[in-house]
């Protein structure tokens, strides 16, 4: 028999299974098997004795299966059959009534199979009582082994077998948990070669135990500081291969040369600073000093720029566009929507005054031009803008999605800003990029959704990260009060006077709604226990305008309207031309209106909590107060109210990230991941595990700086390897 080795086939230890384990959880070889952790351990020693329990307590019990029945009964509400299998279990001291429902027919008979009379298992739930006997509905479950023939006895040998820590894995109904068990002690028992991709003086200085010994004490441990040692080595695996590839990726970019952008002292940069209508914030004269060092580093910059809403990124960016311009480059801006893009271009246009006049009648003598390309420009508009771009004569470009196409081209790329860099993906920027012949162009991202420096150590540990953390003086802070109509559905009308009050002093409001209306096809189904439709821009609008805000300018914008008729209601929004404007989220990145200082947010419970930042990062802005409205019909102590009222809590977007972060995580961890579909990250937690990230972090730069190309690391190399290749059949799927 050839030997069974870390790379070979599943099948080696799985045996039949082996079809089943791949299906379920995607693993092909015996190493990706070893991957697949317990969930839970439960101690021996600490099970429940029946004697003491009361209902309604958690009990976890090891017991034998002595009777089971299943049932069929109509199922009223559904219509069909639905099944319930009865079950009797003894412990040493007393027996125990299981009941599991079924809707399901072929779950109903595995289930039957599973718990048969003379198996032991272990049963896990809270503890009812029905005709005064003890019973457990639904319990969680592990049976052991296959079924056994024998009575009493085997049932003994049995308790015997069981490990003081049980293991519990991560199971499905085609898989059983006993199953995993067994392969996996298999694998534990016949594998030598466990790839061990830590330097030995790097694990010892760590105090990190060697991988093949973490991955028996994960599977197997005796004692729970096995089992919390084997965690600590594999979990500094997961942060030492990831951060092994951002510091490869990072030497590549250290590796190309870039076009340094010196500039010159006396030009558009220089006259655009003497002008400047404010001083730089202390965060942005430094953020802007690193960029412009990068920018004559003589390799690409690759630099992440995030800061709360009106942190003023945008002054941040245009200073480093203004210096490649002064080097006889060209800068292009990206822009997610139609509408920010429009609003860049002015707002830039503005700022720059005549020297964004360049070569025109009454233009500064050393400006340039700022063109404006996106998908609704008329043919003409277009072709001017295109030809600006590739004979070089605007300076500056900015656009949407329209910039990536390929007739768009440049006479010397030298910068590239992402703004609201989640709204795109890598492959976007790199088409982008891809314009500038010669050399790779620098690149700028800027992100108003605050990353929570762990997770931009992970996820874009590729980009050096600046912060811009404090305000331009003269913001004001915002207010945010959650309006629950479950509990006072009259502030709903107070809130509408509140909009009036706003008006009479002159101010202007945002009212945002979840759907545009119309058709309901644009609606997701609601969620189970709210059958309410939700609110929407084309009934909501007419709504107030008729009845609790006659007499005011109200205004619809939303994603239907045609591009022109966007753009004038956002101008005629900006002059002061419309007092409410409601809108579906197309104002949610980016829009500045100095003189909106109220939102109101309907269905607020639909929308994410990030978002709801972004939201009321629109208000507030020209140094009045803001306030924002929450309504929601979410009853106290639900999930979609407590998320609210986190928002409510505080204006710091990076304690809400850190929310919104763990509330998708949650999800993640009850929905489909759980399954434990090949994830690089089992034990690594962005948010928990910061310290480990970071010394992770420290130490594979260090042995990339010494060994760029992992060739004296050949088990790190084969990782990194296999880390590329999830991440592309990640990337496949999503194409
Ligand atoms: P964001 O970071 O959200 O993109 P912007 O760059 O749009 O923020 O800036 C928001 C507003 O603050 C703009 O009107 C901008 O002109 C203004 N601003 C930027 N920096 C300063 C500053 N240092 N002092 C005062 N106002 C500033
Ligand atoms: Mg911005």
């Amino acid at each position: 028999m050839p030997a069974i080795t870390w790379d070979s086939k599943l099948a080696a230890v799985a045996g039949k299974q082996a079809p089943k384990i791949e299906k379920a959880f995607g693993y092909q070889t015996v190493g990706e098997l070893l991957g697949h952790y317990p969930r839970r351990y439960v101690d021996k020693g600490a099970l429940s004795d029946l004697g003491t329990v009361a209902p309604d307590e958690h009990v976890t019990v090891i017991a034998r299966v002595v009777d089971s029945q299943l049932h069929t009964y109509p199922d009223r509400r559904r219509g069909g059959l639905a099944y319930r299998l009865e079950a009797v279990v003894a412990t040493e001291q007393d027996e125990l009534t299981l009941t599991f429902f079924d809707k399901k027919k072929h779950l109903a008979q595995w289930r039957e199979r599973t718990i048969a009379p003379g198996r032991t298992g272990l049963f896990s739930g809270k503890v009812g009582s029905f005709r005064g006997r003890l019973q457990l509905t639904n319990p969680q479950t592990k049976v052991f082994g296959a079924p056994a023939e024998g009575g009493a006895d085997q049932a003994a040998a049995a308790w015997e077998d069981i490990p003081q820590l049980i293991t519990i894995y991560p199971a499905t109904s085609t898989v059983q948990s006993w199953q995993l068990d067994e392969a996996i002690a298999l694998a534990l028992d016949l594998v030598d070669d466990v790839p061990e991709v830590l330097p030995p003086q790097v694990r010892k200085a760590r105090d990190l135990v060697p991988a093949r010994q973490a991955l028996e004490w994960i599977h197997r441990p005796e004692t729970w500081s096995q089992k919390a040692a084997g965690e600590n080595r594999l979990r500094f695996d997961e942060a030492f291969i990831t951060q092994t590839v951002l510091a490869q990726r990072r030497a590549e970019l250290m590796a190309l040369d870039a076009q340094p952008r010196t500039g010159r002292s006396g030009g558009i940069l220089d006259r655009f600073d003497s002008r400047l209508p404010f001083t730089l914030t202390a965060g942005q004269e430094q953020v802007s000093r690193a960029i412009l060092d990068d920018l004559v580093a003589g390799h690409p910059m690759h630099r992440l720029l995030q800061g709360e809403v009106g942190s003023g990124k945008t002054v941040v960016a245009l200073r480093a566009m203004l210096r490649v311009v002064d080097s006889g480059g060209q800068a292009a801006l990206l822009a997610p929507t139609e509408v920010l893009a429009q609003q860049h271009h002015r707002s830039i246009t503005a700022l720059l005054g005549d020297l964004a006049a360049g070569g025109m009648l009454g233009g500064a003598e050393d400006g340039t031009q700022v063109a404006l390309l996106t998908g609704s420009l008329g043919a003409p508009a277009r072709r001017s803008a295109l030809l600006d771009a590739a004979s070089g004569a605007a300076g500056i470009v900015i656009g949407t999605h329209a910039l990536l196409e390929e007739a768009v081209q440049f006479a010397d790329l030298g910068l590239v800003v992402v703004d609201e860099q989640h709204r795109f993906g890598v492959e976007q920027r790199a088409a982008l990029t891809a314009k500038a012949d010669g050399s790779p162009p620098h690149v700028l991202v800027m992100t108003a959704t605050p990353i929570p420096r762990t997770v931009a150590m992970t996820v874009f540990g590729d980009l050096e990260t600046s912060t811009l953390a404090e305000l331009p003086a003269g913001r004001a802070a915002i207010q945010t009060n959650v309006v629950a109509l479950s509990d006072h559905p009259d502030w709903l009308e107070r809130a509408f006077a509140r909009i009036r009050e706003e008006v009479d002093k002159g101010h202007q409001v945002y009212v945002v709604c979840p759907r545009i209306g119309g058709d309901r096809s644009d609606s997701p189904p609601a969620a189970g226990d709210d059958s309410r439709p939700m609110a929407a821009v084309e009934e909501v609008a007419p709504m107030l305008a008729a009845g609790p805000l006659s007499g005011l300018r109200v205004e619809m914008l939303h994603g239907r309207l045609a591009p022109d008729r966007k753009d004038e209601l956002m101008q005629a929004f900006a002059a002061g031309d419309i007092d409410v404007l409601v809108a579906t989220t197309v104002i949610e990145v980016g829009v500045d209106v100095a003189n909106a200082t109220m939102m109101l947010v309907f269905d607020a419970d639909r929308f994410g909590v990030s978002q709801l930042h972004q939201l009321r990062g629109r208000v507030g802005r020209g140094g009045h107060p803001g306030l924002c409205l929450l309504v929601t019909g979410a009853p106290a102590g639900t999930p979609a109210r407590d998320r609210l009222d986190a928002v409510a809590a505080t204006t710091d977007g990076f304690e809400l990230s850190r929310v919104d972060l763990e509330q998708r995580r949650e999800g993640d961890v009850l929905g489909a991941s759980q399954s434990g579909r090949r994830s690089s990250l089992k034990l690594l937690s962005v948010l928990r595990h910061e310290d480990v990230i970071s010394q992770a972090r420290e130490v594979a730069a260090a042995l990339v700086a010494q060994d760029p190309d992992l060739s004296e690391h050949p088990e790190l190399a084969a990782q990194v390897r296999r880390l590329h290749e999830a991440e592309r059949a990640d990337f496949l799927e999503k194409a």
